[in-house]
């Protein structure tokens, strides 16, 4: 089983100042953070990224809105980490996620809301291979 999922703090909340207290509900649900930085994605990049939605009608938002501003990219650890993140980031919609979760509290709509979690092994895998090179994943404090 793959223990690994990729995390995006998104623009918005980095430019809301959100990061710290992100960051910190990640450390307080136990994940383990291999690894982390602050990148500015290009538009290509967004557009590499969720290639998978190229054909959806709010894929030039998305690709704006995720090159539009500063971002931080993270790669993380837990049992079960892909089902783990995505319970403590909560629902797409941050109207319909549960109390208490990320997205929750720190979305401001459907389209910018806050955070990201990969949706599968596989994706985890490709998504922080997107990002991150094997060596820059560091496992042990
Ligand atoms: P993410 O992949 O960012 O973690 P998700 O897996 O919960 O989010 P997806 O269906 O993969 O949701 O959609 C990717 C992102 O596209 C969403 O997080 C959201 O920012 C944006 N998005 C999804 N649906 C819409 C929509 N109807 N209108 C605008 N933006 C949308
Ligand atoms: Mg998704």
């Amino acid at each position: 089983m793959n223990k690994r999922t990729f995390a995006i703090i998104k623009p918005d909340a980095v430019r809301n100042n959100y990061t710290g207290l992100i960051y910190d509900r990640i450390l307080k649900a136990n994940f383990t953070i291999l690894g982390a930085k602050l990148i500015r994605m290009t538009k290509a990049q967004a557009e590499g990224f969720y290639a998978v939605h190229r054909e959806r009608p709010f894929f030039t938002e998305l690709t704006d809105f995720m090159s539009s501003g500063k971002c931080m990219v993270l790669a993380l650890e837990k049992e079960n980490a892909v089902a783990e993140w995505r319970k403590t980031i909560g629902a797409t919609n941050p109207a319909e996620a549960d109390a208490g979760t990320i997205r929750k509290d720190f979305a401001t709509s459907l389209g910018e809301n806050a955070v990201h979690g990969s949706d599968s092994d596989e994706n985890a895998k490709l998504e922080i291979s997107f990002f991150f090179s094997e060596s820059e994943l560091i496992a042990n404090l």
